[in-house]
């Protein structure tokens, strides 16, 4: 294809930002404020962020020039308690009422030992772990008329994080690229007790200078609020937008009445966010978006967060591609393959002396080990039941000091079309408390054969991670880097197990791609709105092999130990800031969508129309549109912006080899990787 160097002209931002932050910063290329902020931020954000106020004097004769500002706990120690007892899992389950706490600690007391009696998930605030959108699909698919969201709103908590004050000033990273729009940084809240490093194009802005690009977020109803989620908002300087509805819906909730409040006046800008967090996507919501809105979730997403559904797309690859798709155990969706199960377990070849089977019970759209049993060969399953699977039981798993363990991986997919994964550089290791056997009498003790957290954390032996780089070895929860060294301690080869791991993420985001882009076309998004993070849980088996056992498309951001807290936060951050939040005038865009609106009547739009059904062909004429380019551009800024994820897909080295899975050849996907093969566009001359 032929090169088209630097003749593309600055990027025609709908948003055009007259007199202000971007103009500002284009017209002299440096912040006035940066100088002054530049090494010194740390300070006067944590500050603002604690108190609320801008530190009085500013350069005092500290050795930073800094003054010392009390400690976080010192100054909040009222929010503190407040914080942990919300946090704490004696006290969430306390948003029970007394006597359904006591009924369910003694269900939970008579059943904690056993797998598949009945749910004890619901004590102990597990509500907060719940996979909340994933029930709904699994109840409304098993036709159960139970009202999850009454049962939701119920459990909705607002965290002591929504009362906190905002950063007064905000973060901004100017793009490498000549003409392009900044883009909101997240720095880490201060109790994360580490400084995210901000480049050297982080530059701030005073909140007062923001005026009509004042940047917020919101939180849909059908979702939880976690307090890792709405400080790091807030630290970097967004408004918590709808909060009043979200406070009156739990009075609601609580059955208070609701007339103090009738008065209340609707938030003017619970519309104009910049940043939504929201439970799976349903109905039209991304007809509702703007194009400089952002959604954590596709559309169609429990293709992959729905244990049946992710079978089902994994097995289309895996007919094809039985060698290089061998990463899932193997799984019967019932009823429907209920005849293929029993003939399996019923092999006559089979010799439980050789080689043992087992298989494991679990409801398709459930969560923290509800309902899950071991089942061997004799063991009767309910027959005529719908809404659950049952898979190979992975009866080897890798061990540490004779504990079965799984990792939780946290894998960020910004765009399906083009493709584009990220991998977190940490996550979770999750013990069981008891030593690991096959002893039959054991195989329905969850404290054996289960990992989840929700299940673990009520075993008597189970330890916190009171420190935040969770290397305590007697806890329940490590992280992937100490786990990492436990491996290289004893000479196995973590980087090995990580290559694999990668291998096996990419292979699964694109069994499920054909359906999600289906949705992501039906939702007639024109510009790329989503992005999502999924929870991979991942077992390693004793060879060393990494297997799929499901996916979160909601993963907690429960924050149960300082270490998860930390992490959780980097975590939103970190996504945030690859994410790439635009500052923009929402009356402007109103405006100007109008005008749109108005030309396309007057039939303007046969451009546009042209640009939607690019094809393949169009590439090799070696015209480059400003679409086009734009979609380069963007990866390329957003590579420059990665920090503790790694880009594993597409990456020069790797896309070839894993081209042939996808479903169907896709425009920007080739257009992407071309470039990634051969530059399409001179960057050099773009750098400003
Ligand atoms: P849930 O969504 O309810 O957490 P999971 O599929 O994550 O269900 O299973 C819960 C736990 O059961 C896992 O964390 C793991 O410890 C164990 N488990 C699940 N599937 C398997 C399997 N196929 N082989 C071995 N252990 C499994």
């Amino acid at each position: 294809m032929e090169e088209k160097k630097g003749e593309y002209k600055a990027i025609i931002d709908p948003l055009d930002y007259p007199e202000t932050l971007e103009t500002e910063m284009l017209k002299t290329g440096k912040n006035p404020d940066y100088r002054l902020f530049k090494g010194k931020a740390r300070a006067v954000k944590d500050q603002e962020i604690e108190s609320g106020e801008m530190p009085k004097a500013r350069y005092t004769s500290g050795s930073d020039g800094f003054k010392e500002y009390p400690k976080y706990h010192e100054k909040n120690k009222d929010s503190h308690s407040y914080n942990s007892s919300m946090g704490s899992t004696k006290d969430r389950g306390n948003s029970h009422s007394s006597s359904s706490q006591s009924k369910d600690d003694a269900e939970l007391s008579k059943n904690k030992r056993k797998i598949g009696k009945e749910e004890q998930t619901e004590v102990a605030g597990a509500f907060f772990e719940n996979k909340v959108d994933d029930n709904t699909h699994h109840l409304n698919a098993a036709g159960a008329a139970i009202d999850v969201s009454r049962r939701r709103q119920k459990t909705r908590k607002i965290p002591m994080s929504v009362r906190k004050p905002v950063s007064q000033y905000l973060a901004f990273i100017k793009s490498p690229f000549k003409n392009r729009s900044p883009l909101l940084f997240f720095p880490y809240p201060s109790y994360v007790g580490e400084k995210k490093d901000e480049f050297d194009r982080v530059f701030y802005k005073p909140q007062e200078d923001l005026g009509p690009l004042t940047m917020r977020f919101k939180i849909s109803e059908n979702t939880n609020i976690y307090n890792a989620m709405v400080n790091a908002s807030k630290a970097a300087g967004m408004y918590l937008v709808g909060e009043k509805q979200m406070l009156k819906k739990k009075r609601i909730t609580q059955g208070l009445t609701d007339s103090d409040s009738s008065d209340e006046e609707e938030d003017p800008n619970q519309n104009n966010f910049n940043l939504l967090f929201s439970g799976s996507i349903k109905d039209d919501i991304l007809k509702t978006l703007k194009e400089y809105q952002k959604i954590n979730h596709f559309p169609k997403s429990f293709n992959l967060g729905r244990k049946d559904a992710m079978w089902r797309n994994y097995l289309q690859v895996a007919q094809k591609y039985p060698v290089e798709y061998d990463f899932c155990p193997k799984t019967y969706i019932f009823p429907e393959d209920e005849e293929e199960f029993e003939d399996d377990r019923n092999d006559p070849d089979y010799d439980p002396e050789e080689d043992l089977k087992l298989w494991i019970f679990k409801p398709s759209a459930s969560s923290c080990g509800k309902g899950i049993k071991i089942v061997g060969r004799d063991d009767p399953i309910g027959k005529h039941k719908r809404g659950f699977v049952i898979s190979e039981y992975i009866a080897n798993p890798h061990l540490i000091e004779g504990r079965k363990y799984d990792l939780r991986v946290y894998v960020l997919v910004v765009s399906y079309d083009p493709l584009i994964i990220y991998l977190y550089d940490d996550g979770l290791a999750r013990f069981a408390t008891e030593k690991y056997t096959l002893d039959e009498d054991e195989f329905e003790n969850r404290f054996v054969h289960l990992t989840n957290y929700s299940v673990q954390k009520n075993a008597d032996g189970y330890t916190q991670n009171k420190n935040r780089s969770a290397n305590n070895l007697r806890a329940g929860k490590w992280s992937l880097k100490t786990l990492q060294k436990v491996f290289e301690d004893h000479g196995k080869d973590y980087k090995s197990v990580k290559r694999r791991m990668k291998d096996l993420i990419i292979k699964m985001i694109i069994a499920v791609e054909p359906p999600i882009v289906d949705g992501i076309e039906e939702s007639g998004m024109t510009t790329n709105l989503c992005y999502e993070l999924y929870g991979f849980d991942i077992i390693i088996d004793s060879n060393l092999k990494p297997w799929i056992l499901e996916v979160n498309i909601s993963p907690s951001f429960s924050s149960s130990s300082p270490f998860d807290k930390t992490l959780k936060t980097k975590l939103i951050c970190d996504i945030l800031t690859i994410v790439g939040l635009k500052p923009a005038n929402h009356e402007k865009y109103e405006n100007e969508q109008k005008k749109k609106l108005r030309s396309k009547v007057l039939g303007h739009s046969s451009e546009e129309k042209k640009n939607c059904s690019k094809q393949i062909e169009d590439l090799s004429s070696g015209e480059l549109d400003e679409e086009d380019f734009n979609l380069i551009m963007d990866y390329e800024e957003q590579i420059r912006r990665v920090q503790n994820f790694e880009l594993i897909f597409p990456v020069k080295k790797n896309f070839k080899k894993y081209m042939k899975f996808f479903a169907e050849k896709r425009y920007k996907n080739q257009l992407l990787w071309s470039h990634i093969k051969n530059p399409l566009v001179d960057l050099e001359s773009l750098y400003m």
